[in-house]
C-alpha cells in the first residue's frame, strides 16, 4: 500500500464567498445554492490520491463573520496547508482575502502550503459588475509564493485542481 499523510488544512476567506459550497464539491461533488452559514468551524475529511502517497486531507472549513474570525487562529495554529478564499465579483473579499495571508505568514507555520482561490467564476460576466481580475490574483500568489487558481463551486471548475495542488506541493515527510 501506498503510505498515507494526515495533513491538516484550514479555510479561510470573508462570508459568504464559498468556502463551504468548495469543501462540500471536494468531498462529495456536491452543489447547494442556498448552503446554511457555517457557525464556528465544520470538520470533514477527504484523500487525495498521488502516485506515490495518499494524502488524508482534515479540513476545517471556518465561519468568516467578524465574530468568529477571533476563532481563526485556533485553526490555522498547526496547520500544514491553507486555502485562502475569495469571491472574483466581490473585490471587498479580495481585500480580505490580502490580510488573510499576511496573517499567516505572520502567525502559521513557516512551511505552512498556501493556496489563494478566487471562486465563482461562473458569475464573472461584463453585466455583473467589477470583477477581480485574474491577474491582480496571479500578482498577488505570485508576491507572497502561493499557489494560485480561480475556481467554482457550482460547476466544479478547478475544485478538485486546488486540493490537488496542495497535496503536490507538500513537503515529503
Ligand atoms: P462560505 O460562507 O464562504 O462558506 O460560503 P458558502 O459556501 O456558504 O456559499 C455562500 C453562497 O454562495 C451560497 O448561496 C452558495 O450556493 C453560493 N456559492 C458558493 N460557491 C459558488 C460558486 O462557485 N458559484 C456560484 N454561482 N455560487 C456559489
Ligand atoms: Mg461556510
Amino acid at each position: 500500500a501506498k503510505p498515507q499523510t494526515s495533513v491538516k488544512l484550514v479555510l479561510l476567506g470573508e462570508a459568504a464567498v464559498g468556502k463551504s459550497s468548495l469543501v462540500l464539491r471536494f468531498v462529495s461533488n456536491e452543489f447547494q445554492e442556498h448552503k446554511e452559514p457555517t457557525i464556528g468551524a465544520a470538520f470533514l475529511t477527504q484523500k487525495c490520491q498521488l502516485p506515490n502517497r495518499t494524502i488524508k486531507f482534515e479540513i476545517w472549513d471556518t465561519a468568516g463573520q467578524e465574530r468568529f474570525a477571533s476563532l481563526a487562529p485556533m485553526y490555522y495554529r498547526n496547520a500544514q496547508a491553507a486555502v485562502v478564499v475569495y469571491d472574483v465579483t466581490k473585490p471587498a473579499s479580495f481585500v480580505k482575502a490580502r490580510h488573510w495571508v499576511s496573517e499567516l505568514h505572520a502567525q502559521a507555520s513557516p512551511d505552512i502550503v498556501i493556496a489563494l482561490v478566487g471562486n465563482k467564476v461562473d458569475l464573472a460576466s461584463d453585466d455583473n459588475g467589477p470583477r477581480v481580475a485574474t491577474a491582480e490574483g496571479q500578482a498577488l500568489a505570485d508576491d507572497e509564493g502561493l499557489l494560485f487558481l480561480e475556481t467554482s463551486a457550482k460547476t466544479g471548475s478547478n475544485v478538485q485542481e486546488v486540493f490537488t495542488a496542495l497535496a503536490n506541493k507538500l513537503p515529503e515527510p
